[in-house]
């Protein structure tokens, strides 16, 4: 039986695990997904030269460790800085990015017929695909971020022009999710209009604190569900079967 799986660490609450035994079994495809819970960038070596799985998906935090392994990396994960799906093809493992791909296919949807620019909340590993998607797509943004950056602005100094200037807003920080559900990001919601269009990347809970205050503010809102599906499908079609 051929077999798959999934590295990171913690893998307690992953979503991976369930997502692909059911497309695997909804396909008839005769194939096991397993977990390989891994505590230090250490042990990756060793991963890879045991493994016997075909293909596998990485999680938090070896998105970036993981690409010092791989022989051959694509350009998006390239540019982008992560790889989070890896595919063995003739003894070689390449690496792949498909977390912009789940990202792109949100984005395309929410800003159709608006304007303006992006602001980007935070600037850590998911912020990477946003960026380049942003980047890709030609809409300019800014970051926002609690510790000053060369580029970017930190949320003290957010003013009213700046949400005139920006439709589109994205949260890539973990602010508001499962367990610290009332946690929210240091926005001035008094400036959030009807044509701001808001995706929070986090998927758990399915509305955070901040996405209930910008739709009462009449903001359209999006979480990160669908990204997370259309990454793992993306991930699902560069399986070797
Ligand atoms: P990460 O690499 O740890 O980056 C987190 C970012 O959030 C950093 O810029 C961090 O700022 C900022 N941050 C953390 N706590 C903050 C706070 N209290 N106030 C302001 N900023 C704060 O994490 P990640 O991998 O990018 O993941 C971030 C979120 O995206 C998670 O909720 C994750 O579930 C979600 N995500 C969703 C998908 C999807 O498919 N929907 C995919 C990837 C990630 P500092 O640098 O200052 O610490």
């Amino acid at each position: 039986m051929v077999a798959y799986g999934l590295i990171g660490h913690p893998l307690t609450h992953s979503f991976s695990p369930n997502y692909f035994r059911s497309k695997f079994e909804t396909e008839g495809i005769e194939a096991s997904y397993n977990i390989c819970d891994i505590l230090s960038v250490a042990e990756i070596e060793t991963f890879l030269a045991t493994t016997p799985w075909l293909a596998f998906n990485v999680t938090i935090p070896y998105k970036e460790h993981i690409m010092s392994f791989m022989d051959i990396i694509t350009p998006p994960a390239e540019i982008i800085g992560a790889v989070n799906t890896v595919v063995r093809k003739n003894n070689l493992w390449y690496g792949y990015n498909t977390d912009y791909i789940g990202f792109e296919e949100t984005l395309l949807e929410m800003m159709a017929g608006m304007q303006g620019e992006a602001m980007v909340f935070g600037n850590g590993g998911a912020a990477k695909a946003v960026k380049y998607v942003l980047h890709k797509h030609q809409i300019p943004f800014t970051l926002v971020t609690r510790n000053a950056l060369a580029e970017g602005i930190l949320y003290e100094d957010l003013q009213e022009d700046h949400f005139n200037k920006h439709h589109l807003l994205i949260n890539t920080t973990p602010v508001g999710m499962f367990p610290n559900i009332d946690q929210m990001l240091p926005i001035p919601l008094q400036f959030i209009k009807p044509y701001h269009r808001f995706i929070d990347l986090i998927y758990n809970p399915p509305q955070t604190v901040l996405m209930k205050h910008m739709a009462a503010r009449g903001a359209k809102i999006c979480n990160g569900y669908a990204m997370l599906v259309a990454q793992a499908e993306a991930a699902y079609a560069l399986f070797p079967k």
